[in-house]
């Protein structure tokens, strides 16, 4: 079962809650619909409406499993709020995320199952990929961005399900990152993306529901990083 609302529901990007804690600077909500960064994905951005005003919420630090929520403000807020995710920035961040899988996927068949060493989704629309990856060339992991480009206009529909944890650590190619792997739920249970004929995988991200919602992405610089590591810079086009 899903303990993350922006799993259970990725539609909501507005919602009404209390600050149940506060500090100069952050905010504790009763309940919140952001993603939190983490993986290597950067954390949603909001706007905050509480009685004196508005403040941006600009990141969060998760503190002993309590997310404290960044504003711009120092004012120590207090009371019922609304929250407001910013929905450009959410949609830029999944389709890149979404992107990243399909690379992943790619690379993971072509290159006889190189595993993630690394990832990380900019809020800039921009992204990289870490693949241990010993011998190869590095023009045909440039190659891939034709196939990357066809699999996203294909159409691919993208669904999550759950997993006990040890059965999705016993499946070949589910978790292919100590990284980057998402840490079980509070029931022992892994979230798997599924992009339909194409990859599954564990993660904890958000992420579009079809592929074809993901504008196009380049590949914009293949680099070598110490003698295994092979770093993909990608960006939407
Ligand atoms: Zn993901």
């Amino acid at each position: 079962m899903p303990s993350y609302l922006y799993h259970s529901d990725p539609d909501t990007l507005v919602f009404e809650t209390e600050i149940v804690d506060s500090r100069p600077g952050a905010v504790v909500l009763e309940r919140s619909w952001l993603h939190p960064g983490g993986g290597g994905q950067v954390s949603d951005r909001a706007m905050l409406r509480h009685a004196g005003g508005t403040a941006r919420i600009t990141g969060i630090a998760v503190e002993e499993g309590r997310w404290w929520h960044l504003l711009d403000s120092e004012d120590r807020l207090d009371g019922r709020i609304e929250v407001g995710i910013d929905a450009e920035h959410r949609s830029l961040v999944s389709q890149l995320h979404t992107d990243s899988h399909i690379l992943n996927a790619f690379v993971f068949r072509r290159f006889e199952g190189a595993l993630v060493t690394g990832a990380q989704i900019n809020a800039d629309g921009t992204g990289r990929m870490d693949f241990d990856l010993p011998d190869f060339d590095n023009d045909r992991l440039r190659g891939l961005e034709e196939e990357i480009n066809a699999a996203i206009r294909a159409g691919h529909p993208v669904e999550a399900r759950y997993l006990p944890f040890e059965e999705a650590r016993a499946a070949p190619g589910l978790i292919r990152s100590a990284a980057v792997a998402p840490p079980p739920t509070a029931d022992g249970t892994v979230r798997i993306i599924d992009i339909s004929g194409l990859d599954a995988q564990a993660c904890g991200g958000t992420h579009l529901t079809n592929t074809a919602q993901s504008r196009p992405i380049r590949i914009t610089k293949v680099e070598n990083k110490g003698r295994h590591n092979r770093r993909v810079r990608f960006a939407l086009d």
